[in-house]
């Protein structure tokens, strides 16, 4: 059914559907448009924009588990994880999450997007107050703001900041809210410092190690084991199953007595439907494969320094990678469309990052290196970003 517009304003009041209308147009005029593209089964194209960083989400064992468990406890958890969508496997995933990073305990959420929500609410609330880093991931942004918590932003790894913003709250509670490895720039959070200002304080540390799991650290153990605090008693990690581990879903560790306490009172845990027993199976063979081939994560690692050095010795702007994310700087929000245009015309995907998904404004091309590309992929991939720059009019200087 169509709303007429002057119907909806006749009212008086402004009409939503006149704003929607010229909001759109000017992200059209600004360049900020978007638009999704499915993706077709039998594509030939060079994936360089996904977060497979282990090439695990089309691998075998790790599809067919999802099938059969599929077979075995249907397509859904059919409730909330405590009515009855928690199932064995449910419980086998949880210990093996905790064992495999380090952790007392874990606990599995519909996605990582979920995880974040329940960790920053759950351990927050009006009164108390969150120091946050300005470069987080939306999905802790949002926890944030839903925690209705006062909120104070520290400049992008500035453990000074931070520590001034806990040493002046004076009797309040406080969390630090991190990522480990950050999405647009691949840049990793001094943990160790961060977490220093937080035991001297009293305050919890909150680490989203979304892109740090299955890359950094020994095995794979993630960006916090890396750093030795995983076990910590005052350190929450948060995780996407949805990355290197190439399955869906999202989950938080830590001590067994914070995982009790998002049971009982983390609305996104309670209210939420639980993980379907595919992405469960999924994600549970994923660290079966981790563990029996620990060299995966070292080469997503290679991979991502191989692409970094090429395209800087081409004379771009590139970021120095800490674990899969590669970003490559764009001279405006229209060009970077350009570039990733051209390029993905040319059969290689690459991310486009612009405002207002980027912190500071600056707009980029973001590449996802992966463990399963050839030496092959990588040269046909910087050529095309090269030969793609040069259409949409991105400089390059040549070492
Ligand atoms: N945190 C970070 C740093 C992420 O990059 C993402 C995914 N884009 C999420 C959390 C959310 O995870 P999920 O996709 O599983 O909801």
């Amino acid at each position: 059914m169509t709303v007429s517009t002057t119907e909806a304003s006749s009212s008086g009041g402004e009409s939503t559907l006149d704003w929607i209308d010229t909001r759109s147009e000017a992200r059209a005029k600004a360049g900020l448009s978007r638009r999704l593209r499915p993706r077709t089964s039998d594509s030939t194209d060079l994936d360089l924009a996904s977060n497979d960083y282990l090439g695990l989400a089309k691998d075998k064992r790790v599809a067919g588990a999802a099938a059969a468990a599929t077979l075995k406890w249907g397509s859904g958890s059919t409730g909330s994880r405590l009515v009855t969508g928690s199932t064995e496997l449910h419980a086998e995933l949880e210990f093996e999450l905790a064992n495999f990073c380090g952790s007392q305990s874990a606990l599995v959420f519909s996605s990582g997007y979920m995880a974040n929500l329940a960790a920053v609410t759950a351990l927050t609330g009006p009164g108390t107050a969150i120091v946050a880093d300005q470069h987080i991931h939306a999905s802790l942004i949002d926890g944030t703001r839903l925690s209705k918590a006062d909120v104070v932003v520290a400049d992008h790894c500035d453990v000074g900041k931070v520590r001034h913003a806990l040493e002046t709250r004076g009797k309040r509670r406080a969390i630090v809210v991190t990522d480990s490895v950050f999405s647009v720039d691949g840049d990793i959070a001094p943990l160790n410092e961060l977490h220093e200002a937080c035991r001297a304080t009293g305050a919890a540390l909150v680490v989203d190690d979304a892109h740090g799991l299955g890359v950094v650290g020994p095995g794979g153990r993630g960006a916090v084991a890396e750093a030795g605090i995983v076990k910590a008693p005052d350190v929450i990690t948060t995780l996407t199953l949805s990355k290197s581990l190439g399955a869906q879903g999202g989950a938080v560790l830590g001590p067994s007595r914070v995982i009790r306490h998002l049971i009982d009172t983390a609305r996104p845990f309670i209210f939420d439907t639980g993980l379907a027993p595919s992405s469960v199976a999924a994600a549970l063979t994923a660290i079966k494969i981790l563990r029996e081939e620990p060299d995966r994560p070292e080469r997503a690692l290679t991979v991502a320094h191989d692409l970094s050095n090429r395209l800087k010795e081409a004379g771009f702007q590139v970021s120095t990678p800490t674990a899969a994310v590669v970003s490559v700087r764009a001279p405006s929000p229209e060009q970077a469309f350009q570039w990733a245009e051209t390029c993905r015309t040319s059969g290689v995907v690459v991310g486009c990052f612009r405002p207002p998904s980027v912190p500071d404004q600056i707009s980029r091309l973001r590449l996802t290196a992966r463990a399963d590309l050839t030496e092959a992929d990588i040269e046909r991939a910087v050529r095309v970003i090269r030969e793609s720059a040069a259409s949409a009019g991105v400089e390059s200087r040549p070492r």
